[in-house]
Order: structure tokens, then C-alpha cells, then sequence
């Protein structure tokens, strides 16, 4: 059985009012993102410095900073939207493989405290070696995400 009760914290240093955080604004479109996908309770858009072209976050609208401030039924939907999003990912990419990252807290190295999984397309050339983060133009990033939002339907 599962203990609930572990008084563990995940430390955050940027924690923030829903409010504040960047990617409620980008739900709510008082930000803007190169969106790929939408829907009532979740969104996916491009990362603004990718791992590679291609790399989308997908993340539930409803502000949480963890996937421990999601129940068990929102996780499961999360992750299988971004599985449905990797397909498309990949496709509009001519991709090999993919990751799936999803960090918690601040030691995990999570940029925004806001529940997000990453969608990294690799191919063979990225196996092995360290990948570093791009600079691309917004221009950029919307070309990419018009054509996994094409891939998508
Ligand atoms: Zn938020």
C-alpha cells in the first residue's frame, strides 16, 4: 500500500502565485507560445530554449507546481497526452526516438514552477552525447509547432 503520508517537501525556490506564473499566462493567452495543442485542461507548446527541434512541454492547465499537487486520474491523462503528443513530435520532425522528462523541484533542475513533461525528439546523431539548449526565434518555434499540430490530426 501506498503511504500518503510521507512528510517529504520538495524544495522550489521559484514557487509563485498562479497569478505570476509564466505558464497559467501562457494558458490563459496573456502570454504568448507557439502552441501545438489545447483543449479545456491541458495545453502543449513549444519550450523556448529547446534540447532539440521539436522539444514541447505539455502541461494541465490548472496551476500545480509538482505532479504531487495532481491526483492520481490528472496524471495519468497528462502523461498520456504527452505519449499521443510524442507521435507527433516525432513525425513533424523526422525524429528516431524521444524523451519524456518531467522534473520536480528545484534540485531536479525544474525552470518553472508549474507541472510540466517534457517531449524531447532525438535522432541517432544526438545518441550518447549531451544535448545543450537552442536559441530560436518565435518565427521558428511556430513553424515547428504548426507542424505537429498538422501531425496531430
Ligand atoms: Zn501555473
Amino acid at each position: 500500500m501506498l503511504n500518503t503520508e510521507l512528510s517529504v517537501k520538495i524544495k522550489n525556490s521559484a514557487s509563485v502565485a498562479a497569478e505570476d506564473c509564466v505558464f497559467c499566462k501562457i494558458a490563459t493567452k496573456k502570454l504568448p507560445a507557439a502552441i501545438v495543442y489545447d483543449n479545456n485542461d491541458y495545453i502543449a507548446f513549444m519550450d523556448r530554449a529547446p534540447f532539440s527541434v521539436g522539444h514541447t512541454l505539455v502541461c494541465p492547465r490548472k496551476h500545480g507546481e509538482t505532479v504531487w499537487d495532481m491526483t492520481e486520474s490528472e496524471i495519468g491523462e497528462l502523461f498520456a497526452l504527452a505519449v499521443r503528443i510524442s507521435k507527433a513530435v516525432m513525425k513533424a520532425t523526422e525524429s528516431e526516438g524521444f524523451r519524456m522528462v518531467q522534473n520536480n523541484g528545484e534540485a531536479a533542475n525544474q525552470m518553472v514552477a508549474h507541472v510540466h513533461v517534457h517531449v524531447i525528439p532525438v535522432k541517432m546523431a544526438h545518441k550518447g552525447k549531451f544535448m545543450d539548449r537552442k536559441d530560436l526565434t518565435m518565427d521558428e518555434l511556430q513553424k515547428t509547432a504548426k507542424e505537429i499540430a498538422k501531425a496531430l490530426n
